[in-house]
């Protein structure tokens, strides 16, 4: 090999804000001289990371969301495996934290067949800076939240890969859930949840969370659909659902605490 290899980064980006990336991702990023990007990732990211820099590395934008032509994983998976062999110093660029509903999986392996080192560096998930943006903790003792699942509402076409009632059975014993992608099928999510769980528990949602485009509302789980049809919420957005929720209606001015949901 005439090269000397590198080894390829997995990089989380964090849910946007620039601020929220860690120094190691910064030192990662700076270093590198091949950049794959998710269009997940915040504005921000890159300049903070190369607006003052002398040298840029190339920079390819691999996106794969709503309306602008898609990039096939396999293709990533490919590049980021011939970028490497040749000597590059690659980092895989990701939203939020890479090892959430981020495909990770895949690529570690593609770049491990190839006989390259793979190092992850941690994001804060989205789901994460949704909660900080509701100014509620995902584990509230005070509401007896005993955990926290992170589901996906959307497994390839529609929410029905999901076996929504084992979900709801364990939101109902006081875990929170966290929904990413799942605005789209919201209508669908609340309707098979509902089977189990009362109307009256506080769900909430946040869009662009940590952006200057951040917005969120909170309702209860009953009037999760209407809420987001009516102040027309769009991807890329968090659902949040369970006890913990109430705070951030109480604090919105939404609604005196809820009592009722302790017991049903
Ligand atoms: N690896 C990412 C998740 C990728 S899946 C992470 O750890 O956050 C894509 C989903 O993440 C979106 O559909 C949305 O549900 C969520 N998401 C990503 N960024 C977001 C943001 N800034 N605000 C709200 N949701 C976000």
């Amino acid at each position: 090999m005439a090269h000397a290899l590198h080894p390829v980064h997995l990089v989380g980006a964090g849910p946007g804000d620039p601020e929220l990336l860690t120094l190691k991702a910064l030192r990662v990023l700076r270093a590198a001289t091949v950049v794959l990007v998710d269009d997940l990732v915040g504005d921000g990211v890159l300049e903070l990371a190369f607006g003052g820099a002398p040298q840029r590395p190339r920079i390819v934008h691999v996106g794969k969301r709503g309306g602008c032509a898609s990039t096939p994983q396999a293709f990533i998976e490919k590049l980021m495996v011939r970028e490497a062999l040749a000597g590059e110093r690659v980092v895989r660029l990701k939203g939020g934290d890479p090892l959430v509903f981020g495909r990770a999986g895949e690529e570690i392996d593609a770049l491990r067949a190839a006989g390259l080192e793979v190092v992850v560096v941690n994001g804060i998930t989205s789901g994460l800076g949704a909660a900080a943006a509701l100014g509620i903790g995902w584990t509230d003792r005070r509401v007896d939240a005993r955990g926290v699942l992170l589901v996906t509402g959307h497994t390839r076409e529609d929410c029905d890969g999901q076996d929504w009632d084992a979900i709801a059975r364990v939101a109902a014993g006081g875990v929170t859930l966290v929904v990413y992608m799942g605005l789209s099928q919201v209508g669908a999510i609340v309707e098979r949840l509902r089977r189990t769980l009362p109307a009256g528990l506080p769900a909430a949602v946040v869009q662009h969370a940590s952006t200057a485009r951040e917005r969120s509302a909170c309702t209860t789980l009953g009037g999760l659909v209407d809420v987001v049809a009516a102040q027309g919420f769009g991807s890329p957005a968090i659902l949040v659902i369970g006890r913990v929720a109430d705070a951030a209606r109480v604090a919105a001015g939404v609604a005196p605490p809820l009592r009722s949901y302790v017991t049903t």
